[in-house]
């Protein structure tokens, strides 16, 4: 550790007081790994900040600016492409200790919170007052709004209601150069000036940090309904949705699970599903409690057009649980079959979806890795867990080649390598292949507006 480094951590440990402070190797080590689960861990943080106010976070900034030392947020540390993972020194900032909500308004159907709010418990205090926050990355239970802000999170029901970058208003960001300055506003409409928030959205913590947000709420629907039917072809799962949607219903949430992860969770967590099948829809149905049956009878008769085999509906909240953990337990199935698991978030035009479900599969057998398709048909994504053993060498490069002609395919369906969960360190090389160099240079340009002196996260995304 340079001098001028440790000379931060005991300025640190002076203002903030020193057990908001950690910097023992033991305690940095906790927070070297995200949930990208990389291979190697060859970098660990120089110390681990708990802010507790924004005024703290002034506080670091300005210190790390000083000492030209890199500033690496973190909320539950589970985005999985190592966006917060330390590759060159530097400090991680912890928002646990900024997890408040501050204000729940219902007339102006918006909430106000810092950062370090789980997201779970956010979405609890938001239906309490009748409200709904829609975007649901399925791991809300532990992952917190400042990371999914940050990370432009998606989730099941991003193909009817959009995802993160939808429904925030008004940003406070703490500035590279330790300035606080405000995104939008708390309206639901605003045209005055650039549109910072959204390029805020999604910047992974590498343009400023995230200190409070301001959150548009919309009224929860009163009913809700899942359905899980199996078909003969995945192009017969999206010929159903596809003829759904012609009828001008627009499920919350149309997910599609391949055969392989049909196997792997029945295998792991039997739940009597029919394992013969290609593909399975899991499609959430919601709305005014007198809809639900319509919209049900409808897509009922559209599944059984397109042949559809063992449909089941919810008719109380066990029933709509057990539907859900079938799609739910794919990745923690997938974790079972090898030391290893790894996922994705590619994403084409919904009238290539089929395409890329095949092209995954031909090139995962090319290079005999297990793979397991589950995704979002609604909007086009798919999530290919693939379990692997970083121990086998051979295996992890096969692994990797296979990654880039997934990519490949991905931008030659019209696609983009990241729906959901963003960049990071572990993506960054493929960017160029769906981004054009003078975008990317504009992006480039943009980040050094922000942070002149790269501490912010430095080196991730491009
Ligand atoms: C099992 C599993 C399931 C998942 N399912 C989904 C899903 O369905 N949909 C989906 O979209 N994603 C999903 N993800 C990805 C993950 O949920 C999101 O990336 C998540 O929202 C990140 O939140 P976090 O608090 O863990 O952030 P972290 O991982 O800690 O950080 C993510 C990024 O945010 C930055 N950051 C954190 N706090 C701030 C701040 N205050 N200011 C500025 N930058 C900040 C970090 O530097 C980093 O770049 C899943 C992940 C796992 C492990």
């Amino acid at each position: 550790m340079s001098i001028s480094t440790k000379n931060l951590i005991k300025e640190l440990k002076k203002d903030l007081t020193a057990d908001n402070v950690l910097s023992t190797k033991e305690e940095c080590y906790a927070y070297a790994q995200d949930a990208s689960n990389s291979r190697i861990i060859t970098n660990i943080p120089d110390a681990v900040v708990f802010v507790r106010s924004t005024s703290d976070v002034v506080d670091v900034v300005k210190k790390a600016k000083k000492y030209k030392t890199p500033i690496i947020c973190r909320g539950a540390g589970t985005n999985t492409v190592g966006a917060c993972r330390v590759e060159h020194g530097g400090i991680i900032l912890n928002f646990s200790k900024m997890n408040k909500i501050i204000e729940i308004n219902k007339k102006n159907m918006t909430a106000t919170v810092q950062p370090g709010v789980v997201l779970g418990d956010l979405l609890t205090e938001i239906e309490k007052s009748g409200l709904f926050y829609p975007p649901d990355p399925s791991n809300l239970k532990v992952s917190t709004i400042g990371g999914s802000i940050a990370q432009a999170s998606g989730g099941a029901k991003t193909f009817k209601y959009g995802s993160t970058k939808n429904y925030i208003l008004n940003l406070e960001i703490v500035t590279a150069n330790g300035e606080i300055i405000k995104t939008g506003s708390d309206t639901v409409k605003n045209a005055t000036g650039y549109n910072l928030t959204s390029l805020f959205v999604g910047s992974e913590g590498t343009l400023g940090i995230i200190t409070e947000a301001v959150l548009k709420l919309i009224p929860k629907p009163e009913a809700a309904e899942v359905m899980m039917a199996y078909f003969d072809t995945v192009e017969d799962a999206v010929k159903a949705v596809d003829m759904i949607i012609d009828q001008k219903i627009m499920p919350a949430t149309i997910d599609f699970m391949d055969k392989n992860a049909i196997n792997t969770v029945e295998k792991f967590y039997p739940a009597g599903l029919l394992c013969d099948k290609d593909a399975a829809l899991v499609i959430e149905i919601d709305g005014m409690a007198e809809s639900i049956i319509y919209q049900q009878k409808i897509i009922e008769n559209i599944l059984n057009k397109c042949g559809a085999s063992a449909i089941q509906v919810s008719h109380n909240q066990e029933e709509y649980e057990r539907i859900w953990m079938a799609r739910r337990s794919s990745m923690g199935a997938c974790a079972k079959l090898k030391p290893n698991v790894t996922t994705d978030d590619v994403i084409v035009p919904r009238q290539n979806l089929a395409k890329l479900v095949h092209g995954i599969r031909e090139i995962c057998d090319k290079y005999n890795l297990d793979t397991c398709l589950v995704g979002h048909v609604g909007d086009g994504s798919v999530h290919p867990q693939i379990p692997i053993d970083y121990r086998n060498e051979d295996e992890y490069k096969r692994f990797k080649m296979a990654k880039a002609e997934i990519y490949d395919l991905t931008a030659a369906l019209g696609g983009i390598i990241s729906g959901e969960h963003g960049i990071g360190a572990d993506k960054r090389q493929y960017i160029s292949k769906v981004i054009s160099k003078t975008t990317l240079d504009y992006m480039r340009e943009i980040k050094k507006v922000f942070d002149p002196d790269n501490i912010l996260n430095p080196y991730k995304i491009f």
